[in-house]
């Protein structure tokens, strides 16, 4: 069994580009689990504060229980729910899950398959990640589950991290930050730039210069986690949902709301209207609703 590729179909429970998150994200946690403990199976009321923290911080913007993937994962055939009453989850609502104490815990074959091959773990970890999230977000991931690293990605072209994505977009934008007008050089090398994928590249966005933007890192980051976003008209929204507690916050962040994204050079393209809509359904957090 090639079990990358197998939860690799992880990657159908999105539909049409929509983020659906919320299982890789219990996955890559029992992965994390069980590294460290083998298949001593998740309590989930032990587990719920975590799993609620990952799905509010790399989740979909709508709030989403942490009894959903819990109990939904078992539908795929490499997760089990037990509960003082036996073998079935009890539903995803929960306090049916804390009352029944319910546990999960992999599958036997995922099981056999991790404890045969210690490397396996963090394989399929790559796979998850690189399939859901965008990579800015790995780290923060891979420190919040608990991950032994997960293997880095080779860049190359056509991929996520694809060095010729990364050069047109940057010279696009003349070297600067597309928010704030960043320049950095380190003994004649540029540091602390990056070329942002607008719709992720994990979600069907190209390797197109009208799908990238030259951004700083850590605006690249708050791009990427729903802080930062643009309007039709290509100015920066900063989302209501974010608190500035310090003067430097303030300027870094929401003295950027309202101002006119940095326009491409000459001969290329501006960020496409389909991609930005993508990131402003799917990622930027607008208000709850
Ligand atoms: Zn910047």
């Amino acid at each position: 069994m090639d079990w990358p590729e197998r939860l690799r179909s992880v990657r159908r429970w999105t539909r049409a580009g929509e983020r659906a998150p919320h299982k890789p994200l219990l996955l890559l946690y029992a992965l994390a689990h069980h590294q460290r403990h083998g298949n001593v199976p998740i309590v989930y009321s032990e587990a719920e504060e975590r799993l609620a923290r990952l799905l509010r911080e790399f989740g979909p913007r709508q709030r989403t229980s942490p009894g959903y993937p819990f109990h939904h994962l078992a539908s795929d055939g490499v997760w089990r729910v037990t509960t003082v009453d036996g073998e079935g989850s009890p539903g995803s609502g929960v306090t049916v899950l804390r009352e029944k104490r319910a546990m999960g815990s992999l599958s036997a074959d995922l099981d056999a398959a991790l404890c045969a091959d210690p490397g396996l773990a963090a394989r399929i970890a790559r796979v998850l990640l690189d399939d859901n999230f965008a990579p800015s977000l790995h780290a923060g991931i891979i420190a919040l589950t608990g991950l032994r690293a997960a293997p880095e990605p080779l860049s190359e072209e056509g991929g996520v991290r694809d060095p010729r994505f990364r050069e047109t977009v940057l010279e696009a934008y003349a070297h600067r930050c597309a928010f704030c007008g960043y320049e950095g050089r380190l003994d004649g090398v540029l540091v602390g730039l990056e070329a942002a994928h607008i719709r992720w590249w994990s979600h069907g966005g190209p390797n197109e210069p009208d799908n990238g933007l030259c951004l700083c890192s850590t605006h690249h980051l708050l791009f990427d986690r729903g802080v930062l976003g643009l309007t039709g008209e290509l100015t920066v929204a900063v989302s209501s949902r974010f608190e500035a507690r310090s003067g430097a916050a303030e300027a870094f962040v929401l003295s950027l709301a309202g101002r006119d994204l940095l326009r491409p050079a000459h001969g290329y393209p501006h960020a496409a209207p389909d991609h930005v809509g993508w990131h402003t359904d799917q990622v930027f957090r607008a208000p709850a609703v």
